[in-house]
Order: C-alpha cells, then structure tokens, then sequence
C-alpha cells in the first residue's frame, strides 16, 4: 500500500471517484532509460506519494507501458492509450496494454492524439466509441478518456460528455484556460499534458506551480532520475506564485511560443527516421534561450551514428502528424544549417557513416 506523504497532495479525477497526486508521471522519456534505472524512478515516485502514471501503447511512448507493468504496484493508477481509430485495431491495443501492464483493468483508457474534429466524428460513427463503452461494461476499463493536442477538439469532447477524462496540453506557454476551466464544471478530470512545454520552460519549479494554481486534475512531467522526481515533488505542496516570481516566469518564456516541444510524434512515421524534435529542441536551446555551448555539445553527443537531418527529403510526413502545426520542414533546414555551421568539419565527421 502507498504510505501517506505529508508532501503530496491529492485531487479528484472529475468525478471518477479516482484521488491523483498532483504531481502525476509522464512516461515518454522512461523509454530512454535502462530497465535498472526505470525500476528505480518509479519506486521514488511512489514513495514520493505519486500515484498516478500516464503511457501508451502508441509508438512514441516506446517501452514505457511495459515498464510501468514491471515495476509499478497495483495501487498505481495508470492511464493508457490507443491511437487506433477502428473498433477492431483499438480492441487489439487495449489486449495488449492489459498484457503489458499486467492488469485485469486499466484504469483510465484513452483515445489518443484525437486531433481533428473529423477524427472525433470518426470515433463516434465506425462503433469505437460504441467498443470502448462495452469493453468499461465488461470491466475492462475503469473510467474512458480522450487526449488531444487541439482546443476546438478538447472543448467539443466536452461538450459531448462520452469521455470523464480530458488530457490537453496546460503551461505557462500554451495557456488553454477555457478547457481547464470547463472541465472542471463539468466534473471532468483534467490531466496537464506538457507542463514543461517539451523542455522548452526552464523554470520548472515555477511553471508547475503556476499550472497547479488552476483547477487541473494533476501535471504530469517525464522525469527520468530520482533528483527530478524529488524536485517536481517539492512543487506538490507548492503556495501560490508571488509576484516576483511570476515576473521571473513570465521573463524566461518570452518569445517561446511557437516552438517545437520536442514531442517526437512526428519521428515514427518519417521515412528517413530524424530526430527530428531533438534537433529543433536543440537550435531552440541554443537560439532562443542562449545556450550556444551546451547545445552543441548535446547535438555532438546525441546525434552520433543518427541520420543526418540534411537526408530529408521533403515529404511532409512530419508536418501532417505535427500537433502545433509547425512548419517542420523549413524549421528543420534552418536548425541543419545553424549545426553545420557551427561545427564545421565536426558536422561531417559526425555523419560519415551515414553516407558511405
Ligand atoms: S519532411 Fe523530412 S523530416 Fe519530415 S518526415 Fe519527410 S523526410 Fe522526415
Ligand atoms: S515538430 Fe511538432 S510533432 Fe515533431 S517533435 Fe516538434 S512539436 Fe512534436
């Protein structure tokens, strides 16, 4: 069972009946790290008072799920979800998250990246919905819920009423204000997806205690070591801002909008596999922010071996599946050239293989 942390604070999930920690677990970067090391974060969430852990079955999700089925004790709430849009393809992926996480039920499922109003009809019309309904009878979920990336889809799910959970994106940058606030009067539960904005807010401490000032359900930052777990617990009991520290956040994301969120959903379906959200969450660092040095040294680190971003071709693959709607391809050749630039011979050396 979960001790009770003075720390931690508890809200209701809507009206599921479901009590999450305010501070919940992103689990996309968990994909990043070695079983060893997930093992061991998501035991100090847990003894942290963190019960709440969000994943998928998507691929941009990578092992997380199954990570999570390892390591995390029964009592963890867990939400998942499915990217499929056919009641037969969603079927197989609630299967195999159930295997993945090793339950009986998954508490809150998800239909996922829901992007666009005819994908929200599409659901509703081909039997998904319908499924989805049937498969919470039978007790195979717990409570349904909808993620999506777009405010006009977040407010018609709403409005609609099918889904008791809304996941949308809520920070400092992406200020959604009108979800958050009719979620709450509907008794919808609220999950903060990108608090961090994808990395792009540095002051992490003051964005999740700015987000937790509004009535969201929990936040759910990626944390990777057990020093962020511990630091973005330290926000959970967080007072209100005071005006100097809004003036501090407000000056640090200045000229932040717009940017890529290093969200990687773009990454699978590109034919020529670039990292692309590393890429452009690189020149960020280095453009909009300042650190010119660090940024190089992360570019020279982790693109070693990668495919080198001048392979693009143009398709445009990754602008369809980009949520900010980010002219992607133009963002990409600017952030190459800025690399090449910089690093000169290095660029090169760093690619080689690629090209022989
Ligand atoms: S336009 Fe370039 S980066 Fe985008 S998906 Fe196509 S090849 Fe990949
Ligand atoms: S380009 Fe768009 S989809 Fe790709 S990582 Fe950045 S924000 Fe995410």
């Amino acid at each position: 069972m979960f001790k009770i942390f003075i720390r931690m604070k508890f809200r209701e999930l809507g009206k599921t009946g479901l009590k999450v920690s305010v501070i919940g677990f992103g689990g996309i970067p968990l994909q990043g790290v070695s079983n060893e090391q997930a093992e061991k974060v998501l035991k100090a969430a847990i003894n942290q008072g963190i019960n709440f852990f969000d994943t998928s079955h998507a691929s941009s999700y990578g092992d997380s799920e199954k990570k999570f089925g390892l390591y995390l004790p029964r009592e963890a709430i867990i939400a998942t979800k499915t990217k499929e849009r056919t009641p037969e393809k969603i079927r197989k992926d609630l299967e195999a998250s159930l295997v993945a996480l090793k339950r009986e039920y998954i508490d809150v499922y998800q239909n996922h990246c829901v992007d666009s109003l005819e994908t929200l009809k599409q659901l509703i019309e081909n039997g998904s919905l319908d499924f989805l309904k049937q498969a919470k009878q039978e007790g195979k979920i717990k409570h349904l819920g909808i993620s999506t990336h777009r405010e006009d889809v977040a407010l018609k799910a709403l409005e609609l009423g099918h889904w008791g959970v809304l996941q949308f994106p809520f920070n400092p940058i992406k200020r959604e204000f009108k979800a958050v606030y009719e979620a709450q009067e509907k008794g919808i539960g609220y999950i903060a997806m990108k608090p961090l904005d994808g990395g792009n807010i540095q002051k992490t401490n003051l964005a999740l205690k700015w987000e937790l000032e509004h009535p969201v359900s929990t936040v759910i930052p990626g944390m990777i070591t057990i020093e962020q777990v511990r630091e973005n617990v330290e926000n959970a009991e967080a007072p209100l801002l005071i005006e100097s520290e809004r003036e501090e956040l407000r000056n640090s994301i200045k000229g932040l909008e717009g940017m890529c969120q290093s969200c990687h959903y773009c990454e699978p379906t590109c034919p020529q596999k670039i990292p692309i959200g590393n890429v452009l969450y690189l020149y960020n660092y280095a453009i909009k922010i300042g650190l010119l040095e660090q940024a190089l040294g992360r570019f020279r680190k982790s693109m070693k071996g990668k495919p080198d971003p001048y392979s693009c071709i143009e398709c445009g693959t990754c602008e369809e599946n980009c949520h900010n709607q980010l002219p992607v391809r133009q963002m990409l050749k600017q952030a190459r050239e800025f690399f090449k630039e910089h690093l000169g011979n290095e660029y090169d050396e760093l690619f080689k293989n690629k090209y022989s």
